[in-house]
């Protein structure tokens, strides 16, 4: 029987408390137990001394562009792409062609998964009928074929009357709503975050307010209808503190951050450069710093990517013409790093719930834990190993990230899903 011994690694697993150095062992898929000194025979051995062992990294917010956009990225390219982020599960949005609004399409994604992809892949279903924002998808069944939440994202739902029907069809349910939260009436044609910069470059401007309106919007609904609510790459400062408020409030409110709002602000964008071109923008430093601050208060629940792979004819255009969104899984854990541990903000410990726990409870799936009895789903990283981003090299089909030649101090070393070692750095 297939067995796998991690030995010697700094295993931290949050849903169990348990942080020190010992052994995991993981047997037929599953995980055996997580001890000092284990052995079992004929194990192949993996040596993590020196490295942190944690529960397999969950992305609740990734874009795979399968079925329609297999020119940008397929399930089996955008997962191993997710490997080689130490993600072990993914969770891709709907905005696929065809959108996934009916089990016809969660069960392809299902399957081609199953069939291609190195990771786990659970889908989000759409909230509303092609995301037109209209008509509610066909949300029981696309649950019973195995979505695990609801979401428009990119085509937020404008109409609060149908968001609230949303909201209470999902509470039945048992699934979260994830909403996109951007009031396109704010935002539209805007190219970034409005400011001063949008001023100095000339170019046309995203206001904060409009994410701001709609997750105050949401939280009030999510109030009403005591549906779990989960705010995707929130990026403003008074987001932030509405989540918190909602927290503290006790609703069922939870929000994601991505690597790239905690670690960029418009003003380190290279002007015009179109690789720093998503939704929500890159915002003020005030902004940032408010995110960072978030994670660090737990206003924030989890880091999630928002990979958003374009391929070049796409994204090498006029700034102003160019497609919103970027890479994410390769560079998210050294991202996370460098903004949140190395500057002491959060510990190694406080950091892992972001990508394990939490986005596993807020989703309700079995994921994120060593406790024996689990999917044999590990990440191992290191938080000092320093190593250069090379986006030519990347696993995805595409090549849109701002981080090209970056170097991070840390990163993820193998990514070990169902007992499997599915991806490990090169030396
Ligand atoms: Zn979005
Ligand atoms: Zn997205």
């Amino acid at each position: 029987m297939a067995a796998l011994l991690i030995k010697n690694g700094r295993v931290i697993d949050p849903a169990s408390g348990h942080d020190g150095v010992a052994d995991v062992w993981i047997e037929d898929g599953f995980i055996k137990g997580v001890g000092a000194g284990l052995t079992a025979a004929g194990a192949e051995v993996f040596d993590a001394t020196g490295l942190v062992v944690a529960p397999g990294f969950i992305d609740m917010h990734v874009h795979l562009r399968e079925p329609g956009f297999e020119h940008a990225e397929t399930i089996e390219t955008g997962a191993r792409a997710a490997a080689a982020g130490g993600f072990t599960s993914i969770c891709p949005m709907p905005n696929t062609a065809p959108v996934n609004d009916s089990p016809t399409v969660t069960t392809y994604i299902i399957e081609k998964a199953r069939r291609h992809a190195i990771v786990n892949v659970f889908p989000i279903g759409a909230i509303t009928k092609g995301s037109q924002g209209e008509e509610l998808a066909a949300i029981g069944s696309m649950r019973q074929a195995g979505a695990v939440a609801i979401s428009d994202d990119g085509r937020p739902v404008m109409n609060a009357r149908l968001m609230r029907r949303a909201m209470e069809c999902a509470r039945s349910f048992g699934m979260p709503v994830i909403n996109h939260c951007e009031d396109l009436h704010l935002s539209a044609g805007g190219d970034m975050h409005e400011g001063a910069e949008s001023v100095r470059l000339g170019l046309r401007g995203i206001p904060g307010c409009s994410e701001d309106v709609m997750v105050a919007r949401d939280i009030l609904l999510a109030e009403v209808t005591g549906a779990r609510y989960h705010v995707a790459h929130i990026s403003s400062r008074h987001s932030v503190a509405m989540v918190a408020f909602a927290k503290l409030q006790k609703l069922a409110v939870t929000a994601e951050a991505t690597p790239h709002h905690l670690a960029i602000a418009d003003s380190d964008m290279i002007p015009y450069d179109s690789n720093f071109k998503m939704k929500p923008p890159l915002r003020s430093s005030s902004d940032v710093n408010a995110v960072v601050e978030g994670i660090v208060n737990g206003a924030i629940d989890a880091i999630a990517t928002d990979h958003a792979p374009h391929p070049g004819s796409e994204k090498m255009q006029e700034f102003e013409r160019c497609p919103f969104g970027i890479l994410g899984f390769e560079t998210a854990l050294g991202l996370a790093l460098e903004r949140l541990v190395h500057p002491q903000k959060i510990g190694v410990a406080q950091l892992i719930p972001l990508f394990t726990t939490n986005p596993a409870r807020i989703l309700g799936i079995n994921r994120g834990t060593l406790a024996p009895g689990a999917p044999g789903d590990v990440t191992v990283f290191s938080t000092d190993r320093q190593w250069t981003y090379d986006v030519n090299k990347s696993f995805s089909k595409s090549r849109n990230s701002p981080f090209d030649g970056t170097t991070f101090r840390g990163g993820p070393v193998a990514t070990i899903v169902s007992g499997r070692i599915v991806w490990r750095a090169e030396d």
